[in-house]
């Protein structure tokens, strides 16, 4: 089959958004235009069948382009969501079910020590196994100012992101066999964060900080640890109160490729660190920025 170069400016949507804002966690089904989460585009060649994956975040953005192109690489999947983003997850579940794979929604909310539990465990029993762990959930509200930063969006910032990994990754391990990969997902302002993301941004240092120490942690049992660091991308996260609504008809568009990111664009990198073929892989973190360097 013949692909043709395509111009990375242009090869997806690059012109103004469309101001828009709903509450979080927001429908991804509502917003205008939709992410291209590779509903339409993803195509697989069997680098991860039968294979077992949990995603979590797996109704929208980032996380439903893992979970589509894990389906379509013949992995059977897991995803897990909040309640609210119910009608999300359902489209989700039907594109998996549409590559003959096994689909689980397992809604719930990660801040939860004893869910991430519950999780893990109904995830193991009801794919009949597991063995990739994508943790894509995050939670990100922008605030310009710290004086109007409450400890509780602190503190719940801090237990989706970071908390939420030791309790999966814990409860996890009694079943994760070698081979096994864990995705953690980490972004830009995990090295250069914004002044008006100063919980968000330090979850994502520590991401970081977990990820890397975590793999080497695990490398004698022959698990491998990675993680993904996007630049902005057009997901429900951003138009739910990650950037202040005047930041969104421009969003991505100071980057070197001068636009946002859409999920199918990751999904290569996530089935990458998930199948075999990173063998070699660990402690390490793949940016997709559009240009942004990690450093
Ligand atoms: P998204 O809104 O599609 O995904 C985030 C998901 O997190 C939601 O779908 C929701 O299911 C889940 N979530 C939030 N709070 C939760 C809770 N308490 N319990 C369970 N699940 C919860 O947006 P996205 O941009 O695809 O985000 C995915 C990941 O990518 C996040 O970790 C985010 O920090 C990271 N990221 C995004 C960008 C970007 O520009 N969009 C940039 C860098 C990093
Ligand atoms: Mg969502």
């Amino acid at each position: 089959m013949m692909s043709k170069p395509v111009n990375p400016l242009t090869q997806y949507f690059n012109e103004d958004y469309p101001k828009q804002y709903q509450e979080p966690p927001a429908v991804q089904g509502q917003m205008s235009p939709l992410p291209d989460c590779g509903e339409k585009s993803y195509k697989g060649s069997g680098r991860l069948s039968g294979r077992k994956a949990l995603v979590t975040g797996g109704d929208s953005g980032i996380g439903r382009a893992a979970a589509i192109a894990y389906a379509r690489e013949g992995a059977d999947v897991a995803i897990n969501y909040l309640p609210e983003e119910q009608a999300d997850a359902e489209e989700v579940k039907q594109l998996i079910e549409a590559e003959g794979r096994k689909a689980v929604l397992l809604p719930g909310d990660l801040s939860n020590e004893a869910f991430c539990e519950h999780l893990i465990k109904e995830s193991y029993s009801a794919l009949d196994g597991l063995d990739i762990l994508a943790l894509v959930a995050g939670k990100q509200q922008a605030v310009e100012n710290i004086a109007d930063l409450s400890s509780e969006q602190l503190r719940n910032t801090f237990e989706v992101n970071v908390f939420s990994l030791y309790w999966t990754v814990k409860a996890a391990l009694p079943y994760l066999p070698e081979g096994a990969s864990i995705i953690t997902t980490t972004s830009v302002q995990g090295y250069n964060p914004s002044p008006n993301l100063l919980d968000y941004a330090a979850t994502k240092f520590a991401i970081n900080g977990f990820s890397r120490g975590l793999a080497k942690q695990l490398a004698p049992k022959g698990i491998r640890v990675n993680s993904v660091a996007p630049g902005p991308i057009w997901t429900p996260l951003q138009i739910s109160g990650g950037q202040p609504g005047e930041a969104i008809p421009t969003f991505g568009q100071d980057t070197p490729l001068k636009r946002a990111g859409q999920p199918v664009e990751l999904a290569g990198v996530y089935v990458f660190l998930a199948s075999n073929e990173s063998s070699y892989v660990t402690a390490q973190t793949y940016g997709i920025t559009g240009g942004i360097e990690l450093a």
